[in-house]
This record gives structure tokens, C-alpha cells and sequence, in this order.
């Protein structure tokens, strides 16, 4: 049989109960696997000898002879099991690393987004980083590294997408935590060591400044490698004085020690190849040049293979909004941030909270000439949240009340300057009218936040209040999910050079 074969059979025998995902037909040898999706859930359905077909877990649903061979043909879940059978089958279906490409990240919260994700990738020359979560993230989704990853791994199966992808283990805090997601077979690994980062220096004294300083184990050796030492960057002269030198060290040291003891870990314990990146962007400090040189000079000589740096960019970055602050003065002082990675080179600067970031792309992406990487997450899950309001006003309402009632809670963990009382009263508006609600920025954080507490919370009975049934409604509107969502990743992706 050959695939045109395959597709005829099943629309004849299963296609009233079944819709069939054309692209996702995949063969080896004579056995085919494909994804199709029934009333409630999604299948994977294989067309292959019996012996193949009994090593996936599942239901025979027919057995017969054709062109001779012995064929079953099988329903199964899409579960790891399953998963893992068919990652040998196809390797395309493993993550793999990036390197120094440009690169965009779509978190992906709700773990049904990657089709959407994919179909705004096509057709440019950008490495996607498909499945992406930090622990903080997957703490409020209840999801796991496995699931995180596995769930990318079925969207491009379903999408029939051959290429290459990346998985990112965001914001990862120690070596347990990197260790799991190793576990897992994740490819990138970005590591926070925000933890480790000194804050408040700028209250100090000059005493108690050169206390803490005295602290520091190697500062004199440290320092003596920069003290006074210039850098050309561009039109401008970087120099370590040592007030800014003393500074420097004081706020990165030991964040700087902890990184290399999580790399050193990695290194011996990941066989393959692996992206690393090192985020000091969730951290009250804006990283200045001379800042960001000192860290990249400390990790190279310390001999940390990196290939992305997250840095705390000046502004405001707010989750699922615009740029908050002066464009043309972070384009001032982006560049000499992009002519230092260009002037060291061997690694890529990298955007945190890019989500809806519109007017940075551009710059972001010119001053670096397109080798940069870019981090997305909440936008994709507000674009689900709004087609939960078009196809179901009701339960979006539902949603939005019990945001505004978990607000105040909710965004202690963020850095926001939301304003409620510019939330627009949902009684007043009509149920076309909601749509609006994700083009204004106060109730665009209202969802975005407290996503959290809407996926999490449950009735007397223990059952989840809102997460099935927005899975329900974003799987009975698949087609507008998809549509919204990469239509809205494509407008992030346009505006970068690839
Ligand atoms: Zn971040």
C-alpha cells in the first residue's frame, strides 16, 4: 500500500468517526503511523505488520493480510510510551541543538499549541524552540519536563514536521532541577542563577561595600584581570574603573561560580551536544555594557561553553504587552550590547518576556543581524484564552471574574504596573465585544497572570473548574485555535530578519 492508498482505506472505513491529519502520514518501510482525531481525543493510528504493531500499546481494530504481509491496523494513545517507539522510528521527531542560529522560544503552557507554532514558522529560516516551560511555569500548569516535551513532540508529528527543534528547560535554578530536564532529553538548558545575584548595592555604603567586597573569595585576582583594562566597543571606550569594576563583581560573582559549577555538571552529564544559556534577566539590576562584558569575558575564561545570553535590558518588560520605556534610548544602548557579542563573538543575545514586544524586534533583530533568540510564552496562551471568548462567551466570562478575583494575589510575582479600574466591566460589554479585551494591555495581564489559578482550581469534587473545558472548546474550534495563534506568532516572527 502506499500513502495515497492509506488515506482512501481510512476515509472509506473510519472517515465518518475519524478526522485524518494528512501531513502527519509518516512511513517506514511498509508500516504506516498517523495522527487522527475522533469525538473527544486525538489517536495515533498505524497500518503495520503485527509484530511492529504489538510493540504499541493500544487497540487492534483490524487484522488482515495485504500484498501478502500480515497487517494490523491499531488505535493507540498518544502517550510516552507510544512516543518513544516512534522517536526510534523517525529521529527527526528528537529535539536537537541549535548552536549560533537565530532562534525564537513558544512556551506553550496549555501543550496543544505546537501545530499553531509550526505553521507560523513555515517557510523561515528560524530555528523554533518548540517546547519551552520553566519550572515556575509548570508549577502553576501542573505539568512535568515529560509532558512538556512529549506534547511538542506529538504536535510535530501531527503537523508532519521533519525539521529541526529545540527543547528548553527555562529558568532552571539548581543541578536537580537540570538534571531532571536532562533526564527528560532536553537540548537547552537555560540556567537562572538570579538566586546568586547580589542585590541592593546601590543602598551601600562605601564601608559596607568594601566588607561585602573583602568577602569575596579570588576578588583581588578577579579584579586584577580588569582592573582599568579598556574595551573598544563601537564608537565607545569601555573601561573597568574600579569603583564599576568592584560593583561588577560584588552583583555576578557568585551567580557567576554557580553557573560554572552547573555547566561543569551538564558537561559530564549530558552526552550530546546542548545549548546552554545564561539568564541574569529576572533580577531588579539593568545589565549595563560594561556589565554584560565583564560576564562574558569571566564565562569564556572560566571556560563555559554558552551559546545565549538573557541580559535584564533597559525598560520596563511587562508579560503580554508592548515595551514599556523609551525606544529610541534602549535602541541607544541595545547596540552597545549588540557590539560587544559582535566584537567577542561565539554566542547570541537573547530576549526574555518577548511576547507582543513589537517595537523591540526590529532593533533586536538588525543590531544583532538576525543571531539572536527570542523568548515567547504568555502571548500564545492569551491568543487561546481569546478564542475561548469567541466560540464561548459564557465560560469566558466565568474565567475573567475569577481572574479579577485572584489578581491581587497573582501578580506579586510579577513586575507590573496593571490597572484594574481600566479593565473594561465585562456586564456591560457584548459577547462580540470581548474579543477587544486582548487588544488593551490592562486586561491583556489580567489573564496572562492569573493563568495559574484559572488552570488550577477545582470544584468540591475535585474537579478542575475551567482547564477542561477550555481544552474542550480549543479542541472542538481547532481550526480557529490554530488560525488565531499562528497569525499572531507570525507577526512576531515578520518583524525579525532571518
Ligand atoms: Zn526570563
Amino acid at each position: 500500500m502506499n500513502k495515497g492508498e492509506i488515506l482512501r482505506y481510512f476515509n472509506k472505513c473510519y472517515g465518518n468517526k475519524y478526522k485524518l491529519y494528512t501531513p502527519s502520514i509518516k512511513s517506514e518501510k511498509d508500516n504506516y503511523f498517523f495522527i487522527v482525531k475522533g469525538n473527544k481525543e486525538k489517536y495515533l493510528v498505524i497500518f503495520a505488520k503485527i509484530d511492529v504493531s504489538r510493540e504499541f500499546s493500544g487497540k487492534v481494530l483490524e487484522e488482515q493480510k495485504l500484498d501478502g504481509n500480515e497487517i494490523a491496523i491499531k488505535f493507540c494513545s498518544l502517550n510516552h510510551h507510544n512516543l518513544s517507539l516512534l522517536r526510534k522510528i523517525f529521529p527527526f521527531l528528537n529535539p536537537s541543538f541549535c548552536g549560533l542560529r537565530p532562534s525564537f522560544g513558544t512556551g506553550d503552557r496549555l501543550g496543544i499549541a505546537t501545530p499553531a507554532h509550526l505553521q507560523a514558522f513555515a517557510g523561515k529560516n528560524i530555528f523554533p524552540v518548540l517546547a519551552q516551560q520553566s519550572v515556575r511555569e509548570m508549577a502553576r500548569t501542573e505539568r512535568n519536563w515529560q509532558k512538556v516535551l512529549d506534547d511538542a513532540i506529538w504536535g510535530c508529528f501531527e503537523e508532519g514536521y521533519e525539521g529541526p527543534f529545540g527543547a528548553d528547560a527555562d529558568h532552571v535554578k539548581n543541578i536537580k532541577e537540570l538534571k531532571e530536564a536532562a533526564d527528560c532529553g532536553f537540548t537547552m538548558f537555560t540556567l537562572d542563577p538570579s538566586d546568586f545575584i547580589s542585590k541592593d548595592i546601590e543602598e551601600l555604603n562605601e564601608q559596607e561595600l568594601n566588607q561585602l567586597y573583602n568577602k569575596i573569595s579570588k576578588n583581588k585576582k578577579i579584579e586584577n584581570l580588569y582592573l582599568n583594562k579598556k574595551f573598544k566597543v563601537g564608537e565607545q571606550e569601555l573601561i573597568f574603573d574600579e569603583k564599576l569594576l568592584r560593583k561588577i563583581i560584588l552583583t555576578y560573582s557568585e551567580a557567576l561560580n554557580h553557573v560554572v559549577e552547573c555547566y561543569e555538571f551538564l558537561k559530564d552529564y549530558k552526552k550530546e551536544k546542548f545549548d546552554l544559556e545564561i539568564s541574569v534577566d529576572e533580577t531588579p539590576t539593568v545589565t549595563s555594557p560594561l556589565a554584560h562584558l565583564f560576564i562574558i569575558l569571566e564565562l569564556q575564561r572560566r571556560g563555559v561553553d554558552f551559546q545565549n545570553l538573557a541580559l535584564h535590558f533597559l525598560g520596563d518588560w511587562q508579560k503580554g504587552i508592548e515595551y514599556i520605556g523609551d525606544v529610541k534610548q534602549f535602541a541607544r544602548e541595545f547596540s552597545l550590547h549588540a557590539a560587544i557579542a559582535k566584537n567577542i563573538e561565539g554566542y547570541k543575545l537573547s530576549l526574555h518576556t518577548g511576547s507582543d514586544k513589537f517595537s523591540i524586534y526590529p532593533i533586536f533583530s538588525q543590531e544583532t543581524e538576525g543571531l539572536c533568540h527570542i523568548k515567547t510564552a504568555g502571548t500564545s496562551w492569551l491568543e487561546e484564552v481569546k478564542v475561548v471568548a469567541m466560540k464561548d462567551p459564557a465560560l469566558y466570562r466565568e474565567i475573567h471574574r475569577f481572574a479579577l478575583e485572584n489578581f491581587a494575589k497573582d501578580r506579586a510575582s510579577y513586575n507590573l504596573t496593571t490597572d484594574l479600574s481600566r479593565v473594561p466591566k465585562i456586564d456591560k460589554l457584548s459577547d462580540g465585544q470581548l474579543v477587544d479585551l486582548f487588544n488593551k494591555p490592562d486586561s491583556r495581564q489580567l489573564i496572562h497572570i492569573t493563568y495559574g489559578s484559572i488552570l488550577k482550581v477545582k470544584d468540591n469534587e475535585g474537579k478542575y473548574i475551567f482547564k477542561d473545558r477550555i481544552y474542550k472548546i480549543l479542541f472542538k474550534y481547532e481550526e480557529d485555535h490554530y488560525r488565531e495563534l499562528s497569525n499572531h506568532i507570525k507577526r512576531h516572527l515578520e518583524l525579525l530578519i532571518r
